[in-house]
């Protein structure tokens, strides 16, 4: 069997990896356009901040390793044409311009995303730099270096994470978003307030609500942002606006949703049956509202890449679609959500309910105690949760986890108030603070509707 795969990020890695283990004989070729392979995105803040000391630590595999795995890697060499029909590719070896034909039986697509680039007047001034990929992080540590006014555009979890980076390097940080607050898109308001305060108190400008129109600069270099309320003097622009998939290859030839994400089944494959597809490049079903979303994470890529080895060849383990469950840390408040938010779920059009708790999370006797604050979004008819929030000074990330496995088993509320948790002072109180929410999301009089299934 001869595979094909096209990228090697963290789906094709994972992909590859597995299909090398699971099918000995196969004949496995990947094309890399870049010059690393699996590298770990989620590293490029924290190596700006100083947490992560050596970058090398951000790759976890290597042509070499996949070598000993029989795995012929076609670095710096870019796929560009796939004929789904004849099951052929047409590859350029970036290095020597050479460009050759290769068939397959089997193809993995793994192409991932690239960061959406606004046509903005000013964008080909020098110090507008992107946030993805080993060469971005590399040019934005150099360039940072040399600079005092950082400003990134784009308060999604990348651009926070960066702005509290350069901010601990001891920049003049600027954070411009459209949306009148932070993280918009994974946490409610209750959550993002209190971060904000968190990162103005570091004298972090928020430039909240304003659009960019475009960028100024004087000698070829930005000098300025300019925005639908102001501008804002900067030496450097980092641009986080978000991510498309990056499928043109399969243009025509797959199903894909109109933004270009590739639609795969529940085993990977995409409406050519010998075409599977995993990670950023693809939708996938999101299971609080049952709908394809595009929502690229590292936790889908694995996951996906590692279920195309094992669906290459007979559908065995159906994928189980996903939360887009996601964590954040800044300064010294642990974030996590899972599912939808409160204004997710308005903006879908669905009935829904919360339940917000605040509380300590272990007994107040104890030396020390943190509060935790919990919101929890569930269908107002079915009582079904759909998504759930949590911040705290301690780390108690791992609960949205609970939370996760919850929605994806279509648990309600009312059986969050009586799931079996373990109780120890150390870690919490008699009732943990998930059965507390579903305590006091329970209804206030008794009703013939009121019954827990289980
Ligand atoms: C700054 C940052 C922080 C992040 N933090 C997190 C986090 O904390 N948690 C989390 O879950 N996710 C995080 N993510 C998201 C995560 O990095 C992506 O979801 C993940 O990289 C997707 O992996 P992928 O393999 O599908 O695609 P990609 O990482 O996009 O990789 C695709 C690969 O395909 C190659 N390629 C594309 N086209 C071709 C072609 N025609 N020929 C040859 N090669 C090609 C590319 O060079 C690339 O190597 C973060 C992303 C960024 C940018």
């Amino acid at each position: 069997m001869k595979v094909a795969v096209i990228g090697c990020t963290h789906a094709g890695t994972a992909a590859i990896v597995n299909i090398a283990q699971l099918y000995p004989d196969a004949e496995i070729t990947v094309y890399e356009r870049n010059d690393n392979i699996s590298f770990l995105s989620c590293g490029i803040a924290l190596y700006i901040g100083g947490v992560v000391q050596d970058p090398q630590g951000l790759f976890y595999s290597s042509p070499e390793k996949l070598a000993e795995l029989g795995v012929k890697t076609k670095m710096l060499h870019e796929v560009i044409n796939v004929n789904t029909e004849r099951k052929t590719l047409h590859a350029r070896d970036l290095q020597t311009g050479e460009e050759f034909d290769d068939s397959y039986d089997k193809l993995v697509v793994t192409t991932g995303s690239w960061p959406i680039i606004p046509n903005l007047v000013g964008m080909d001034l020098d110090g507008i730099l992107l946030s993805k990929n080993s060469n971005h992080s590399n040019a934005i540590i150099e360039r940072a270096k040399q600079v005092n006014r950082i400003t990134v555009v784009g308060a999604g979890y990348i651009g926070v994470e960066l702005v509290e980076a350069f901010e601990m390097n001891g920049k003049h940080v600027t954070l411009i978003d459209g949306e009148d607050r932070i993280l918009s898109k994974y946490l409610d308001e209750e959550f993002t307030t209190p971060i904000q305060k968190s990162l103005e108190e570091r004298g972090i400008t928020l430039a909240l609500g304003e659009k960019v129109s475009s960028f100024a600069g004087e000698n070829g270099k930005v000098t300025k942002v300019i925005t639908s309320k102001g501008e804002h003097e900067t030496d450097l622009v980092i641009l986080c606006i978000g991510f498309r998939p990056n499928t043109d290859l399969l243009k025509g030839q797959v199903e894909m949703l109109p933004g270009g994400a590739i639609l795969v089944n529940d085993y990977m494959q995409t409406s050519q049956p010998d075409v599977y597809a995993a990670g950023d490049s693809c939708a996938i079903r999101y299971n609080p509202t049952g709908k394809h979303a595009y929502i690229p994470l590292a936790t889908n890529a694995v996951r996906m890449g590692t279920l195309v080895a094992r669906n290459l060849v007979t559908p065995t383990i159906p994928y189980m679609g996903t939360q887009g469950t996601s964590g954040i840390k800044i300064y010294e408040l642990n974030i996590a959500g899972t599912g939808l938010t409160e204004d997710g779920a308005k903006a879908e059009g669905m009935d829904i309910d919360t339940v917000m708790m605040t509380d300590n999370y272990r007994p107040e006797f104890m030396p020390s105690f943190e509060q935790v604050q919990l919101k929890v979004v569930f269908d107002r008819a079915t009582r079904r949760i759909l998504g759930a929030q949590i911040m705290s000074k301690m780390d108690l990330t791992q609960s949205i986890n609970t939370l996760s496995v919850c929605i994806q088993n279509r648990m309600t509320v009312d059986q969050l108030a009586f799931i079996d948790f373990f109780f120890q002072p150390h870690y919490n109180k008699p009732w943990n603070f998930l059965n507390t929410a579903g305590l006091q999301a329970l209804p206030k009089e008794i009703t013939r509707k009121e019954e827990v299934t289980v």
